[in-house]
């Protein structure tokens, strides 16, 4: 089986689905503080006969993810479960080491007891900081700038060490900015601070103006430049580790992104392409902790994993509105 951490959250569940439809039987371990019951009962209905087991529980509890290992016949791990707001983690960086460094320890060590030696993880483009350059490839330094870039890095060194002294071999996976959904499922963070679903919100809430933070940025129209994924071009990048490792693949990471960037003013006028109508809007002043640019340089992904992302922006936008209008009819 294959053990998915956070999968009732957003990327999680999205790749338990996938998972699911490939007929691969999974245990979703989710604390349910972010993630949501109503999308493990969505995992579970989407099942055609594969095992879909939910267990509750927190990665800082050791026994809750040991007894994971016990009670199932787990063959390989993807990790999702962390905490990822930049600007929380600046305000609370305490939560950010102990939930995603001390909690991956407490899943690593577990793996290590019950010998499964294969893992994908959710790294970020955070663990890069400030780019020196762009398109960032995966030499770029690494070096943060908030907590939330820190934790996922320090992970990201730990499990390096895993590999050399226990064997437990791992992809990274550095994702850029995901948009988009299958529409059963979606992105349903509470609250919300990302780009896509806060402009569609904007539509969805009476009187609701959407705001842009920062326009005096240097950049082609004044406005951050974002590599936009689609999540099931980011899925088939985890379905493509998975197979990597199972196939004897050594530890490894890998950048996903498309290799382009739109500003948070194109962005927002696919937004209205999408809905058909104009969406009002303000300017507003920067968000801390925002970097003018980040553009992926796919090159490694395309190379070792053969992987192609497919979708459109105008794809990614489209999905991300059939869902948003699903999740307001609720
Ligand atoms: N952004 C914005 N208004 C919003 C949310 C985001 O202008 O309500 C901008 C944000 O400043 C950044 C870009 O959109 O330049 C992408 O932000 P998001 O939070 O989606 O992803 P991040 O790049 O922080 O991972």
């Amino acid at each position: 089986m294959i053990l998915v951490t956070g999968g009732a959250g957003y990327i999680g569940s999205h790749c338990a689905l996938r998972l699911i439809e490939e007929g691969r039987d999974i245990v979703i371990f989710d604390s349910l503080e972010l993630g949501h019951a109503e999308t493990v009962e969505t995992l579970r209905s989407a099942s055609r006969g594969s095992k879909v087991e939910f267990v509750k529980g927190d990665l800082k509890n050791r026994d809750d993810i040991a007894s994971v290992f016990s009670d199932y016949d787990i063959d390989a791990v993807v990790h999702f479960a962390a905490y990822s707001q930049v600007a929380e983690s600046m305000r609370d960086p305490e939560k950010y080491y102990y939930n995603n460094v001390y909690g991956t320890l407490n899943l690593l060590s577990a793996m290590r007891d019950a010998h499964v030696d294969r893992i994908v993880f959710s790294s970020t483009a955070a663990t890069y900081g400030e780019p020196e350059y762009c398109p960032i490839d995966e030499n770029h330094p690494q070096r943060p700038i908030n907590p939330y870039g820190n934790s996922k890095l320090t992970v990201e060194r730990i499990m390096d060490d895993y590999d050399s002294a226990y064997g437990i071999r791992s992809v990274r996976l550095r994702y850029f900015n995901v948009v988009g959904a299958d529409g059963r499922i979606g992105e349903w963070h509470v609250p919300e601070t990302h780009l896509v679903p806060n402009v569609l919100k904007s539509v969805l809430s009476p009187g609701g103006v959407f705001s842009i933070f920062g326009t005096d940025y240097d950049t082609r129209d004044g406005t951050c430049v974002r590599d936009y994924i689609d999540i099931h071009d980011l899925i088939e990048a985890h379905i493509l580790a998975l197979g990597y490792l199972e196939g004897g693949g050594r530890t490894d990471y890998f950048n996903l992104g498309t290799n382009d960037g739109s500003t948070v003013r194109e962005v927002f006028s696919e937004c209205e392409a999408v809905v058909g109508s104009k969406i009002p809007v303000k300017e507003c002043a920067r968000r801390p902790g925002d970097p003018a640019m980040l553009i992926a340089n796919n090159t490694k992904a395309r190379d070792v994993l053969g992987w192609v992302p497919k979708h459109t922006l105008n794809d990614s936008v489209g999905s991300a509105w059939d869902w948003e209008r699903k999740l307001s009819d609720q």
